[in-house]
């Protein structure tokens, strides 16, 4: 069964989907009790009920987490700096189409991480400053699943993109999904940006 019509079942059931565990223990209700279902639904589910409160926040303002797993590990040229490695688009990986899609709809903080710890380390710093308000994380099924469970006390909204192949190396992810992820909710941005314009060309003070 796909996890759409579980989740419509469980939801008829009147199960209790507000957790990781209250997830899994539905699950088992019904003998659907695999780990990666639990985390595959968990996530949906957050993706559904945070969309909404992702789209408002300004795309300077979404922090777009990548697997370095995604890089050409043996030819891959960016060097690794404070936040992770830092991308050169060099088109040997699908992660400079990504940086590029992104900057074009506004976006600016991207993050090329090794593992979840740094980034715990960007959100403890970049959070309390505001400078990040929501975020896009791509990452297997359980990293995005504990992922959604933490940032969502931190209230920061999450949409996650799941890898299509996981593992530690070539990895792989479905492009086009995480190019529709970003565009959420950027329109009204795009419109707020073009509408301030022409006030500022049009006005005689500003040379
Ligand atoms: S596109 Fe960026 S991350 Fe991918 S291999 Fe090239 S420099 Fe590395």
């Amino acid at each position: 069964m796909n996890p759409e019509r579980i989740i419509a079942k469980l939801l008829a059931l009147g199960a209790d989907l507000s957790t990781r565990s209250a997830v899994r223990a539905a699950l088992s209700l019904i003998s659907e009790d695999e780990e990666e279902l639990t985390d595959q639904i968990y996530v949906e589910l957050k993706n559904k009920a945070y969309k909404d409160d992702f789209a408002k926040v300004p795309p300077e303002k979404r922090a777009v987490f990548i697997p370095q797993c995604l890089r050409d590990i043996k030819s891959c040229p960016a060097k690794f700096g404070k936040y992770g490695f830092e991308c050169v688009k060099c088109g040997l990986c699908p992660i400079g189409e990504i940086i590029e899609h992104g900057e074009k709809l506004g976006y600016r903080q991207f993050y090329i991480v090794p593992g979840g710890s740094l980034v715990k380390k960007i959100l403890k710093e970049k959070v309390p400053k505001g400078e990040i308000k929501a975020a896009i994380g791509i990452a297997c099924w359980s990293e995005l699943a504990e992922a959604a469970e933490k940032l969502s006390i931190v209230k920061i909204p999450l949409q996650a993109v799941p890898l299509l192949r996981a593992g530690c190396i070539n990895t792989l992810v479905n492009l086009d999904r995480a190019k529709e992820v970003m565009e959420i909710g950027t329109e009204r941005f795009y419109f707020q940006m073009s509408s301030k314009a022409p006030e500022t060309h049009g006005n005689p003070s500003v040379s």
